[in-house]
């Protein structure tokens, strides 16, 4: 399993404002998704596409909650968003077309 250095994103501190969403595919890499999350109002920040992570920690300068607050190494499956710490379930599927 390949690791990189990913956002470190706490899911108990996001609010899914998507400002991270917004910043990242504005810049370029577009990694990241809001998902809606069992047991949350709102929808959670999901490193959804780590492959195309350039770890430049855009992300952490726009995140008003400080949820993003660092970057660590992480292991992931290329394809496959990396999963939240705790209560990380999807209400839907990992699928892009899932839809909030
Ligand atoms: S910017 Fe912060 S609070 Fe907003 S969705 Fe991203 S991680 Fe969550």
């Amino acid at each position: 399993m390949p690791i990189a250095i990913l956002p470190d994103i706490d899911e108990q501190r996001c609010i899914g404002c998507a400002l991270c969403v917004e910043i990242c595919t504005t810049l370029g890499p577009d990694v990241l998704r809001v998902k809606p999350v069992e047991g949350w109002k709102r929808g959670k920040a999901f490193v959804f596409y780590p492959e195309r992570c350039i770890t430049d920690g855009a992300c952490i300068g726009v995140c008003p909650t400080k949820a993003i607050f660092w970057m660590r190494p992480m292991n992931y499956t290329a394809g496959q968003p990396v999963p939240l710490h705790k209560n990380g379930i999807f209400v839907k599927g990992w699928a892009e077309d899932a839809g909030l």
